[in-house]
């Protein structure tokens, strides 16, 4: 049995490595310490987006048993609106932005797209009609071409070139030694951080998925730049549901609606506006923000 076992646990360790690398590679949130278990229920069928409605129902999970982090969770994101996740650290917005993309199960209630259970689809059509801009776009060792294509298989130059310009990047790119050839990456062209962010939202803009997850940057990118970003990231955020997994306040006051998590609950939600005037936790978040910023000006 041993003789047989062993090969095949080797087989297990193998598979997921790879799977980690390629997770790695794509660096959703930098948030898979460990390999996700989550697989394809048999009779899965592919996932069929419309609106594009996302509904949390009473959603409990823990990465341990023992450490619950979201406690009951229930929120809704309606078809082409955008909602954003605040609270403190720690207080499990990135989680949100995982269990959306099924690297996680639920441990109790559901998670819903369109009225379809995430365990019910395949992580394949799941995957492909999600999009993620992630804090940190890693690029490949590849040209920026490639970069960009890797949105969506197939992709001609032509699209590649009216996504890369939506994203602002086209002309900095042009403007390269080889254009859209130039090598990039650790072994190639090191890219500032704005400009990085810049692919990773034309490759985003390239699949054009219906549904997208901002995990908005706490990288330090230049007032000016973010300023920049954050409107090629609302410009792409029409027509689409989106989840903004805000970690500072800043750039959430647009969002339609912004759900506040406290220790794994919602404690509150509705507009900014509305938010502020309540006078409660939200408001008490902004105001500690602003002074923070106040004090570091
Ligand atoms: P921040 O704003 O600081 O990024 P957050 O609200 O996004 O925080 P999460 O990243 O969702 O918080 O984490 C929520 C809790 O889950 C934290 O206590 C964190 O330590 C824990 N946690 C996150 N990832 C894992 C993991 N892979 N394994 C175990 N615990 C984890």
């Amino acid at each position: 049995l041993i003789q047989i076992m062993t090969p095949l646990n080797f087989l297990g360790v193998m598979y997921r490595e790879i799977r980690q690398a390629l997770v790695d590679m794509d660096d959703m949130f930098d948030l898979l310490e460990q390999p996700a278990e989550v697989t394809d229920r048999p009779g899965a069928r592919p996932l069929d987006v419309q609106g594009g409605e996302i509904v949390f129902d009473r959603v409990e999970f823990g990465y341990d048993p023992e450490r619950p982090i979201l406690k009951g969770l229930s929120f809704r994101v309606p078809p082409g609106e955008t909602v954003a996740i605040v609270g403190s650290t720690g207080a499990g917005k990135s989680t949100i932005g995982r269990l959306i993309f099924r690297f996680y199960d639920v441990t109790g209630g559901a998670i819903r797209i369109d009225g379809q259970d995430l365990r019910d689809v395949t992580q394949e059509s799941l995957h492909a009609r999600i999009g993620v801009v992630p804090q940190d776009t890693v690029l490949f060792n590849d040209t920026v071409g490639y970069n960009i294509a890797y949105g969506r298989d197939g992709a001609t130059q032509a699209e590649i070139e009216a996504a890369a310009r939506a994203a602002r990047i086209h002309d900095f790119i042009l403007s390269l030694p080889q254009g859209y050839d130039t090598q990039v990456g650790e072994r190639g062209l090191k890219l500032s951080g704005g400009e990085k962010q810049r692919v990773g939202i034309a490759r985003t803009l390239l699949k054009d998925p219906p549904i997208l997850i901002l995990d908005e940057a706490t990288s330090a990118l230049d007032t000016a730049t973010e300023a920049d970003i954050q409107q090629e990231l609302s410009a792409m955020g029409r027509g689409r549901s989106v989840i903004v997994i805000a970690h500072r306040l800043s750039t959430v006051a647009d969002a339609d609606r912004i759900v506040v998590l406290e220790n794994g609950r919602l404690v509150e939600e509705g507009p900014h506006e509305a938010l502020l005037a309540r006078g409660g936790r939200y408001a008490e978040l902004w105001s500690r923000q602003t002074m923070d910023e106040d004090l570091a000006a």
